[in-house]
């Protein structure tokens, strides 16, 4: 027997984090990580904040669990704070963000479906997307490395070119349900859609009678300096999938729709066990209470910005390494000239730096959402004392 125990689906690296204390981890041996990861965007309150702890363990002593069989007056209140202040009319809650994208696709299809047009069950989606690791959701993609070897995958799907209109509206036939993207897109490549490409796509979807599906699960959530990404846009989706920053480490997701898109989601239609339990919820109202707040969302903006800049004031002092710098508030990318998982590794052990590789050689930064200054020039020296004695590697 040579297989692990822990079943061997991630290349994980030599850091073993025991702790966590604000923006930092700290590892097995008391090494200390400036962790500007965040549990791949979903610390946003870092690590350990005391606003968190307090609601999860008077919550676990109250009521952790009791089954969706019964009222939930925290899942009321939750639904009802998240309905005050987005396009949605209606929410449900689910554990993770694979699963909010396929309550997604689900209501989706049954719009149709409810609207008397249940041929109409196809999803445009777009190249380099990643909406998760459910059989639905890889379905969604065009990604070998995580398709590869579970076929037959779902139909209903067809992969188009992100930011391509044109092909967009081309794909359009009888049988489309809607479009689904990330407003920004994460593991791809830290690629925002375009102002042109999203509003075009919510002019088609209304011309067409077609729902337009955001997944905001990396997103979303104060991640980009708005409650969510689409803000930036001036365009109001149908259906957004969100997760990750709205549990703040708690797993919790949650699609919202609109009244119309959710027609079709009546009583018996769909469920979850554990989804919107009593502890979830109770961490869902401390989450949304902190990061709706407008000047909560302004410090995002504020420290998007700085950072920015400061890894923008980079570049011409390591032209050699980097290119430039993409994404929006605190989803920020810094594109390199060579592979960056390399310089990743190299940030992490040998600078104490956690970030994360995306596509399209793209350094990710994700921090916390409440990081200082301090942490934005320790970030910066960091990036640059590792640029400096770093070698890339021999392109094979
Ligand atoms: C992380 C992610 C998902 C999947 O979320 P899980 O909680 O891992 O299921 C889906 N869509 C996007 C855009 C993501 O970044």
């Amino acid at each position: 027997m040579s297989i692990t125990p822990l079943m061997p689906v991630y290349p994980r690296c030599d850091v073993r984090p025991v702790r966590g204390e604000g923006c930092y981890l700290i590892g097995e041996r008391g090494e200390r990580y400036l962790d500007f990861a965040a549990g791949i965007a979903v610390n946003a309150l870092g690590h350990g904040d005391p606003r968190l702890v307090k609601t999860i363990t008077e919550q676990a002593a109250t009521l952790m669990h009791v089954s969706n069989l019964y009222g939930s007056p925290l899942g009321e209140e939750l639904a009802q704070m998240i309905v005050n202040s987005t396009f949605a009319d209606t929410v449900f809650f689910t554990n993770s963000g694979a699963e909010a994208v396929e309550c997604a696709i689900k209501t989706a299809r049954r719009y149709h479906y409810a609207k008397g047009a249940p041929h109409r069950h196809k999803i445009i989606t777009f190249a380099n997307a990643f909406h998760g690791r459910t059989l639905g959701t890889i379905s969604a993609t065009n990604q070998p490395k995580m398709r590869d070897g579970f076929e037959p995958l779902l139909p209903g799907f067809e992969v188009i070119a992100f930011n391509d209109l044109a092909a967009a509206e081309a794909a359009i036939d009888e049988n489309t349900a809607g479009f689904m993207l990330e407003t920004v897109q994460g593991e791809g490549g830290l690629m925002p859609a375009s102002e042109e490409f999203l509003t075009g796509l919510r002019t088609l979807c209304d011309e067409h009678g077609l729902l337009l599906i955001l997944d905001e699960v990396q997103c979303g959530v104060g991640r980009t300096g708005t409650l969510f990404a689409y803000e930036q846009y001036g365009v109001t989706p149908d259906i957004v999938a969100v997760a990750k920053g709205i549990g703040a480490g708690f797993p919790l997701g949650a699609c919202l729709a609109t009244e119309n898109a959710a027609q079709g989601m009546v009583a018996g239609t769909h469920g979850s066990t554990y989804g919107g339990n009593p502890l979830a919820m109770a961490v869902g109202k401390t989450v949304w209470g902190i990061i709706q707040d407008e000047d909560f969302l302004a410090h995002v903006r504020q420290m998007g910005e700085r950072l920015r800049s400061g890894l923008e004031q980079l570049i011409p002092n390591h032209d050699d390494l980097f290119e430039s710098v993409r994404g929006r508030g605190l989803m920020l990318g810094l594109r390199m000239k060579s592979d960056s998982r390399a310089f990743v590794a190299h940030l992490r052990d040998n600078h104490g730096l956690l970030t994360v590789a995306a596509g399209d050689n793209i350094v990710r930064i994700l921090p916390p959402l409440v990081i200082e200054e301090n942490h934005i020039s320790e970030c910066l020296e960091k990036l640059s004392a590792a640029a400096r004695d770093y070698t890339p590697p021999v392109a094979s």
